[in-house]
């Protein structure tokens, strides 16, 4: 079995519980993982200036693969996201998020089957905005009225929406591959492009471009985000792999995760062309923080598709069966779980306690 190195981020909030219990059941696989551990996010934020040191991205650049817990975001004030950073900083324009139900869950759906590939780049996530009152928004405001462009209201706060050539192609391109790769037989991208006709449009518009280089090898469609959304509660069966711009992706993969037992059930991963960075869908639940309470399996999911990444697929199978038979069994669930299946968290296991469950499956 080969060693990997791993650049293992704990995070903020549930995110060191959930991580320890990831990595406590990934070294039981026996696969042969060292983790450098290099931790961002507020907590590091006090000690070194800044929530995403150098030394992360160092780290990722040298060991190509890392898995984080979540990282907490201020909002409105404060630090930008150190997520939408990493993703920046080492080009992961990648967001792929699977949603599949696992018996036992006690989700509403027990057929879901669903890939989210979110672009990761741009968007309204570019991070390019202008405060309201500030100098930078009132030239723009003029700018804008003086091109006969609009009016902007002058008292707005204003968060550009670019949407380019290169990401969409590239996305929509790499959608279509892995739906090749996995035995996927349709890709929707999923737009607003009847009113964001130059945003929207254009990555419709290479959305199409690129859909015409596999027909007759992958279906393809293109669906407006609002019908998508309510297509998704009535009929999730129509889906299979979806493409999406950034927001809309971020959006509709949360709503997916709902579809199969809600966040804490819901894996993620970052890639890009030379490193990837995995992470859960959900964010760090301060109010769990601490408590042993959270559900670590969008976690431990996470690391299942990061094991595949590393070709460490026989480790990936006995985790995935391990999760399957604990919540399965229903016995040593966490409190989520107990909720959606008896409306009621009582008889709920720890953090801990689930994942050493999973271990005893092995
Ligand atoms: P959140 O942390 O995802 O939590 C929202 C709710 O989802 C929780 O209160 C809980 O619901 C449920 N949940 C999330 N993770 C769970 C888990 N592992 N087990 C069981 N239930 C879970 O969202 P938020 O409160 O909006 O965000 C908190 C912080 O995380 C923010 O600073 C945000 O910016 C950040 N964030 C980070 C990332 C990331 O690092 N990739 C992603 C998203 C958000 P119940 O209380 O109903 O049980």
């Amino acid at each position: 079995m080969a060693k990997h190195t791993v650049t293992l981020i704990p995070g903020d909030g549930i995110g060191p519980e959930i991580t320890t219990a990831m990595r406590r059941v990934v070294e039981a696989t026996g696969a042969d993982i060292e983790w450098e551990i290099a931790d961002a996010g507020e907590h590091v934020m006090a000690e070194c200036g800044t929530p995403l040191p150098d030394y992360v991205l160092d780290s990722i650049r040298k060991t190509k693969v890392a898995i984080k817990g979540p990282v907490t975001t201020p909002v409105g004030t404060g630090f930008r996201s150190v997520n939408v950073a990493l993703r920046k900083a080492l080009d992961l324009y990648v967001n792929l998020r699977p949603a599949f139900s696992i018996p036992g869950t006690g989700a509403r759906y027990d057929d879901i089957d669903i890939v989210i590939v979110r672009e990761n780049t741009e968007d309204l996530y570019a991070g390019i905005e202008f405060e309201q009152g500030s100098a930078q928004a009132a030239e723009l405001i003029d700018w804008v009225a003086a091109k006969g462009a609009g009016a902007i209201r002058p008292d707005s706060g204003i968060s550009l929406k670019p949407i380019s050539i290169t990401a969409s192609e590239r996305i929509v391109r790499w959608a279509f591959e892995y739906a090749i790769a996995n035995d996927r037989h349709k890709v929707t991208a999923v737009h607003k492009a009847n009113i964001l006709k130059y945003s929207d449009g254009l990555f419709l518009e290479m959305a199409r471009h690129v859909a015409a280089e596999y027909e007759g090898r992958i279906e393809f469609e293109d669906r407006i985000v609002d019908m998508t959304c309510m297509g998704l509660v009535l009929y999730p069966e129509q889906f299979d792999v979806m493409v999406l711009p950034n927001l809309y992706g971020d959006i509709v993969s949360d709503l997916a995760a709902g579809l199969v037992g809600g966040l804490g059930m819901a894996p993620g991963a970052n890639i890009g062309t030379g490193c990837a960075v995995f992470e859960p869908v959900h964010g760090s639940a301060p109010k769990y923080a601490g408590k042993d309470m959270a559900n670590p399996t969008a976690e431990i999911l996470t690391a299942v598709l990061m094991l595949q990444h590393l070709g460490e697929h026989e480790a990936a199978e006995k985790i995935l069966a391990g999760v399957r038979q604990v919540l399965a069994e229903g016995t040593h669930v966490t409190y989520d779980i107990k909720r959606t299946n008896t409306g009621s968290t009582d008889g709920a296991v720890g953090t801990q306690a689930y994942a050493d469950a999973i271990v005893a499956t092995f």
